[in-house]
């Protein structure tokens, strides 16, 4: 069994509320083991030491090795998009080890602001898809920039469904990597020029179009797919 539990307050850590109840539904009994996690990436074997109906006390017997983070931090450049799609493009990047994800205006997109409620709302949702993947780091959702705007460090790839090359043949973990996704009406041929002279390599994720919103996560799904 494995429990939600705030391990900085250990070596024991009482327990009330609902994981008390999760505790006796699980049948569990002073003396038997279980794993804790404190949703930050910090993991840990721990045993029962009292337990009654409202309060539970643990001993921490070893901290475990957390969640590793991806080798190179990895940024997902993703352009604005209509309605609530960024929402689920946020949630998948983070359970898929985006280390930030950077917002971007571009040529042909309908939208081309996000108010600061949406935004907050953004990085929320990375938040508690942090704790739910057991990430030691929350993605940093930042604010909306130029295309023309964005810069990086290491390499960076475009997804673009008209050129041959794939991720999994270019990729290296020997710098941080930059993945950039178009909006609805995808990339202008200035745009992906503009990347391409910058040193950018454009990548394309099989034969058919993706909706924008599929994109992100199909490249970010081949970055793991590597074994990170
Ligand atoms: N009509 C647009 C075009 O011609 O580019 C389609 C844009 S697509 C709906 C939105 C974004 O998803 C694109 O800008 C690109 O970044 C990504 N995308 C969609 N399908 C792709 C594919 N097969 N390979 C690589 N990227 C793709």
């Amino acid at each position: 069994p494995e429990l939600p539990a705030d391990l900085d307050s250990g070596p024991e850590v009482v327990l009330t509320g609902s994981e008390v109840r999760h505790l006796s539904v699980m049948r569990l009994e002073t003396g038997d083991p279980l794993l804790v996690f404190d949703g930050r990436g910090r993991e840990a074997r721990a045993e029962v030491v009292a337990l009654d109906g409202l309060r539970a006390t643990l001993r921490l017997v070893e901290e475990l090795p957390g969640t590793p983070e991806t080798p190179q931090p990895v940024t997902l450049a993703v352009a604005l998009l209509k309605g609530d799609k960024l929402s689920d493009v946020v949630r998948a990047a983070t359970e898929l080890g985006a280390a930030r994800i950077q917002l971007l205006v571009t040529q042909h997109a309908d939208v081309r602001d996000i108010g600061a409620n949406k935004l907050g709302r953004l990085s929320r949702i990375a938040a508690e898809a942090s704790k739910q993947s057991r990430r030691a780091v929350t993605p940093a959702v930042l604010p909306p920039i130029p295309l023309a705007a964005l810069t990086w460090e290491g390499q960076a790839y475009v997804a673009h469904p008209y050129v041959h090359d794939l991720l999994a043949e270019q990729l290296h973990w020997d710098s941080p990597v930059t993945l950039i996704t178009g909006p609805e009406g995808g990339f202008s041929e200035a745009e992906m020029e503009a990347l391409l002279a910058r040193g950018a390599r454009g990548v394309v994720l099989g034969p058919r179009i993706l909706r924008a919103e599929t994109a992100p996560v199909a490249l970010l799904g081949a970055i793991v797919a590597t074994g990170v």
